[in-house]
């Protein structure tokens, strides 16, 4: 099937990527007409040269602050840490306390990172003040950029709050469109009121993270939703993750994701979104293998910003130097 794409229709659709003309069908045909390495390779290249045009070649590192709120949701979602019958691996993402996060936000703001994503679980009945409080205090403690990632957890007045004190993305996670392969990945979670959030943000005036995730349904499914950003003009970050099975969890038994499939998605991406910030998405502590994607989604077309350091409640991970030396050799500038 996938190598039954001609040459000539994989040439054309990559000519229309290369004007950002990438309908459905065009990113399956260059998907799926990738399969040969020698074709794949010719995609991350019209992809990184897209990059090149329109970002240039200079990288920012941001930081993650892993959990800022409890996640609410029940059940848990099937991929996700929380949903693990063992301890030890559930506690990875346990909540912070508002003096754990300030100090997890000194020690990033001390490693030299351009901005600090906060991001926390999902309650649909709204993380409001504690997450007022957190930006407040963060605050006093650094002026870099800060961005928030908590799903639809916000209400209307907090929006735009946020938008007033310059945070930037805001990021809800679709995570896939399919509304079928939504409820059995999530099923204590509402796509529907994911997309209504995202359209509230974009109705305040701010700006948009997303997080797709390969692995959850068919290759189809996965293009449809990245895709799916067209909804979302205010996009600014667009993220793929790759799913990895995670110990305890229902989906413990699940085959992997392969990670030449997200980044092949990842320079489509790019194609259809030239001015995006794209990237692969950090999992850091469920899946320590993303590190050594840095050079590899460079080069497909990926950037300009990427986790360096993540914090969670018992793990600090700094990846800065590795990132910074695939960098250089990737012949991009450091911001600093
Ligand atoms: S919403 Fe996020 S934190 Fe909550 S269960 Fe799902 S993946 Fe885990």
């Amino acid at each position: 099937m996938r190598n039954r794409v001609s040459d000539r229709a994989f040439e054309a659709a990559l000519d229309r990527g290369r004007s950002a003309d990438v309908d459905l069908a065009t990113a399956l045909t260059l998907f799926r007409g990738a399969g040969r390495r020698n074709r794949s390779e010719r995609l991350f290249r019209a992809a990184a040269e897209v990059r090149d045009a329109n970002l240039g070649r200079t990288l920012k590192l941001t930081a993650h602050l892993h959990m800022v709120t409890r996640c609410e949701l029940s059940a848990s979602c099937k991929y996700c840490s929380l949903s693990s019958t063992l301890p030890s691996v559930s506690d990875e993402r346990s909540p912070l306390t508002l003096r754990e996060a300030v100090q997890g936000v000194r020690f990033v703001a001390s490693k030299g990172v351009d901005s600090i994503v906060l991001v926390g679980g999902t309650d649909l009945e709204g993380s409001d003040a504690q997450l007022r409080r957190l930006v407040t205090r963060v605050r006093e403690v650094t002026d870099l950029d800060l961005a928030v990632d908590v799903g639809p957890s916000l209400s209307e007045r907090t929006v735009r709050w946020l938008g007033r004190a310059g945070i930037s993305p805001i990021y809800c996670s679709m995570e896939t469109i399919d509304a079928g392969v939504f409820q059995n990945a999530k099923p204590g979670d509402n796509l529907a009121a994911r997309l209504r959030f995202m359209e509230m943000v974009e109705r305040c005036g701010g700006q948009l993270g997303n997080i797709v995730m390969n692995g959850l349904g068919t290759t189809e499914s996965l293009l449809r939703t990245v895709l799916a950003t067209r909804r979302f003009p205010h996009t600014t970050h667009l993220h793929i993750s790759t799913f990895h099975p995670v110990a305890g969890t229902p989906w413990a038994g699940r085959r992997p994701a392969s990670l030449r499939s997200s980044l092949k998605v990842l320079a489509i991406a790019r194609l259809a979104f030239p001015t995006l910030q794209i990237g692969l998405a950090e999992v850091g502590v469920e899946n320590p293998r993303e590190l050594t994607s840095v050079a590899s989604q460079l080069a497909a077309g990926g950037g300009n910003t990427l986790a360096g350091v993540l914090v969670y409640k018992r793990a600090r991970m700094d990846n800065l130097g590795s990132i910074r030396a695939q960098a250089i050799a990737s012949g991009f500038t450091v911001a600093e």
